[in-house]
C-alpha cells in the first residue's frame, strides 16, 4: 500500500492518505509528550513497539465483537487504518485511582475502585482536555445519545477483555484512554491502544509499566516498553 500525502501530524503519530479514499497510513512516532506538551521527549523505539502492541490488541478485540480502525500493520512503524472523523472526546476508564482522578479528588494512588469508572474528556489542548459529561457531549451536539451509548458500551467491554488478558501477562490495568472515530455511519475505535494510552503496573512488584515513567522522569522508559511488549506477544 503506497504511502501518499500526509494529512495529519500529532504528538505521536502521523496519518497518510493512500490511494483507496477509505484507508490510511497510521505511522507510530518515538516522540513523546506529557502535561500538554510542555514536557517533551524521544523514547527509543516507542513507535515500533506501540505498533506492535497495537497490532495485538486491536486483533484481541476484534475477534471479541469491537469494530476497530485496524486493517493491518504494514511495518515497524506503520498499519493501514479506516480512515475515520475522530468524535473529538477522549475516554477514560479507570480501575484503580491514579493520575488525574488522585489529582482531581485528592485520593491516594493505588486504591482499588468498586467499580470501574468512565470519563469523557473534552479533546482541546489548548483547555487541558477538560472533564465533561454525556450532557454536554449531548448538548453541544459533540456525539449524539446513541453514539455515546455505543462508545460507552464498547469501552467498558474493552476494559473486560483487556483487565483479562493484561491479567493473565501479569500485568494490572489501572486505567485507559480509547479514542473513537464515526466510519460510515457506525462508532468504531480507533487511535492506538499501547502504555503510552494504558497505565500498565506489573502484578507483583507494582512497578509502573507505562509512560508514567517519561512523565515522572523514573527512568528505563524504553525497557519498560519492551517489557510489555514482551509478556503481552510471548
Ligand atoms: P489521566 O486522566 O489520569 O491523566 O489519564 C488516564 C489514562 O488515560 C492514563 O492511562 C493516560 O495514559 C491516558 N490518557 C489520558 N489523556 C491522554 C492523552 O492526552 N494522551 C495519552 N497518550 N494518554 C492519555
Amino acid at each position: 500500500m503506497q504511502k501518499l500525502k500526509q494529512i495529519y501530524e500529532g504528538k505521536a503519530k502521523k496519518l497518510y492518505e493512500t490511494e483507496n479514499a477509505d484507508l490510511l497510513i497510521q505511522e507510530f512516532k518515538d516522540d513523546a509528550t506529557a502535561f500538554d506538551a510542555t514536557k517533551r521527549g524521544t523514547i527509543m523505539n516507542k513507535g515500533v513497539i506501540n505498533n506492535k502492541l497495537s497490532e495485538k490488541i486491536f486483533g484481541l478485540l476484534e475477534k471479541a465483537g469491537i469494530p476497530t480502525h485496524f486493517e493491518k500493520r504494514l511495518n515497524d512503524r506503520e498499519m493501514l487504518v479506516k480512515k475515520v472523523k475522530i468524535v473529538p472526546i477522549e475516554v477514560t476508564i479507570r480501575n484503580i485511582v491514579a493520575g488525574g482522578m488522585a489529582k482531581l479528588l485528592g485520593l491516594e494512588e493505588g486504591i482499588i475502585l468498586k467499580e470501574p469508572v468512565l470519563e469523557y474528556h473534552y479533546k482541546e489542548d489548548k483547555l487541558h482536555d477538560p472533564l465533561i459529561n454525556d450532557y454536554h457531549i449531548k448538548a453541544l451536539g459533540v456525539a449524539t445519545e446513541k453514539e455515546l451509548e455505543t462508545i460507552a458500551k464498547y469501552s467498558f467491554k474493552i476494559n473486560e477483555i483487556l483487565n483479562k488478558f493484561f491479567d493473565s501477562k501479569s500485568l494490572i490495568l489501572v486505567d485507559f484512554k480509547l479514542e473513537f472515530g464515526r466510519y460510515k455511519g457506525k462508532v468504531i475505535l480507533a487511535d492506538e491502544v499501547s502504555p503510552d494510552t494504558c497505565r500498565l503496573w506489573d502484578k507483583t512488584t507494582k512497578e509502573k509499566l507505562d509512560k508514567d515513567r517519561f512523565r515522572r522522569d523514573l527512568g528505563n522508559v524504553e525497557e519498560a516498553y519492551q517489557e510489555v511488549l514482551r509478556r503481552v506477544l510471548e
